[in-house]
């Protein structure tokens, strides 16, 4: 994702409407690798801006999106994720506390041909599921 002052230019030039809930969710993105939920922004936004809508966040997310300046991060039955980081990776989430970390896993993913004749794939993501360090230290210390 670009920065926030960067995306302001973008969006004013594309003639989308730049306003300061708009950048408050800009601001709020920017450097998070914690991929929040719509909502977590929210509250976020809220803390300087209490007047902000989910509806507003939603639009600017989605926004976002369209451009490709974030990435959505889907994850099971969980609510859907953003990451302001759009360069290739994975995630691994962990079980217990639900935080998704970003994770270079070096493996080639391939759909055989002849299994799936016909399918085209347009991007895989590989998620690992496990304890986070922190997690993994409470369950060791427990037992
Ligand atoms: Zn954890
Ligand atoms: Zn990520």
């Amino acid at each position: 994702m670009r920065a926030p002052e960067e995306l302001t230019e973008r969006f004013r030039n594309l003639g989308l409407k730049v306003t300061p809930q708009r950048q408050g969710v800009f601001q709020a993105l920017w450097g998070d690798d914690s991929h929040p939920t719509a909502e977590a922004i929210w509250g976020r936004v809220r803390e300087t801006m209490p007047t902000v809508s989910l509806r507003t966040v939603y639009q600017v997310l989605n926004d976002l999106t369209d451009l490709g300046e974030i990435n959505t991060v889907r994850l099971g039955s969980s609510p859907v994720r953003f990451d302001p980081n759009i360069d290739g990776h994975d995630h691994f989430v962990c079980e217990q506390c639900s935080r998704v970390f970003d994770v270079h896993a070096h493996a080639v993913v391939d759909l055989p041909e002849k299994h799936y004749p016909g399918f085209e794939v347009a991007a895989t993501q590989i998620v690992f599921r496990g304890f986070c360090p922190d997690c993994a230290r409470i369950s060791a210390a427990a037992h």
